[in-house]
């Protein structure tokens, strides 16, 4: 493929906060950026030369976008595979629909992670209530019930202990369709954020190691704490991944580290919160190669140039009072980046920071220092 190059224009579906990191890098680098989200307030919106306000699922609005652009790429993955087809008719399109419909929904990305033989937690599929005993005779107990579609960030899913317990959360979510997983005991979390070209080219992040509190990433720390055996599995397993899904774009992989074992938790189709440190930490950041990649580009350089511990900063730290920012930017070594969402609602993304030491433990203990002073 030719490469697309600066002062064309490039089109992101989807205009939260990873839609807008996608647009700042892509204006830096002086390509114009169409981006296509129904909200008026879109954190990408505000930045692009062009928001389209209009519906996933309007394909004349899609089909206008995408004649006005060089390429397009999506910043979520609950796209409908029918626009990212309809788009493909117009102009280069990446991921493409078959590698997106398999992970926006978690039965059928967990049944292709069985298929070609990646470790998962233990699951089993829930389509019916009926289905719901046998499925916890395979996972044992605790276990935790997860809608197929559209959950994130632990929102549609339930720990349960019984099939009393699971029959009640199955009928809490509507009877759609869920996977049964096993409760993992788990040692850390770790994620690989990485890039295949269309040649099969692949270049890979750093393994970042991931805390969560209330099922929502709350620290990354790069490099992860874990044995080089294990970064190198996950390293080859993600590649594995992409390969496999023959995926052209930016995609993350997230595991559970158990009995030293590592376990393929999700794939996201796109950048990743947990490879937000590459912004201030790496020679090239995921969005940047996220441009790269959609414009037929070299892959950037993804060397890491600090140890570096990333902090999300969510809604509730709005609840009292606004964050003591000067607490934050006191420190030179800190790197703020908030997203322009207006509304602080708990729960919600509204920025993070990355705190740069070449002594990792000292980044590690500055970001929950200040993230608890915020
Ligand atoms: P998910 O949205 O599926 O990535 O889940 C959010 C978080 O919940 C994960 O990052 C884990 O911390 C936790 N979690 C999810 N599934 C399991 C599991 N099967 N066993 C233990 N913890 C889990």
């Amino acid at each position: 493929m030719l490469p697309i190059l600066p002062g064309a224009t490039l089109g992101i579906l989807g205009g939260g906060q990873l839609g807008r990191m996608f647009t700042m890098a892509a204006r830096t680098m002086g390509y114009r950026v169409i981006v296509l989200d129904p909200d008026p307030a879109s954190p990408a919106g505000q930045m692009a030369d062009l928001h389209v306000q209009a519906d996933y699922t309007d394909h004349a609005a899609l089909r206008r976008m995408g004649q006005a652009c060089a390429a397009v790429t999506t910043e979520f993955e609950n796209i409908p595979a029918a626009s990212l087809i309809e788009l493909a008719r117009v102009c280069r399109v990446s991921p493409g629909a078959a590698a997106v419909a398999i992970v926006q929904d978690r039965s059928h990305e967990k049944t292709w992670l069985r298929e070609h033989a990646f470790a998962t937690a233990p699951f089993a599929i829930v389509s019916a209530a009926s289905d719901l005993d046998a499925a916890l005779a395979l996972t044992g107990t605790p276990a935790l019930l997860k809608v197929s579609r559209f959950g994130y960030d632990g929102k549609g899913q339930a720990k349960v202990s019984s099939v009393a317990e699971a029959r009640a959360a199955f009928q809490a979510f509507g009877g759609q369709a869920c996977v049964l997983e096993g409760f993992v005991q788990l040692e850390c979390e770790v994620s690989v954020v990485l890039a295949r070209a269309d040649d099969g080219r692949c270049a890979l992040f750093p393994l970042a190691e991931n805390q969560h509190v209330n099922g929502i990433l709350d620290i990354s720390i790069v490099p992860a704490r874990v044995a080089d055996a294990l970064m190198q599995q996950a390293c080859t397993m993600a590649r594995e991944v992409a390969e496999q899904l023959a995926y052209v774009g930016v995609m993350a992989v997230e595991f559970f580290v158990a009995n030293g074992q590592l376990l393929i938790n999700e794939i996201a189709p796109r950048p990743h919160n947990s490879g937000h440190y590459t912004l201030d930490a790496c020679v090239t950041d995921q969005f940047e190669q996220q441009v790269r990649v959609l414009a037929g580009l070299p892959l950037g350089d993804t060397r890491l140039l600090s140890p570096v511990a990333m902090v999300n900063i969510l809604g509730e730290r709005w609840q009292t009072h606004s964050p003591r920012w000067e607490t934050l930017l006191a420190h030179p070594a800190i790197k703020l980046h908030l997203y322009g969402k207006a509304a602080a609602r708990p729960g919600r993304k509204m920025g993070h920071f990355n705190v740069l030491d070449m002594d990792s433990a000292a980044a590690l203990a500055l970001a929950k220092q200040v993230r608890d002073a915020l």
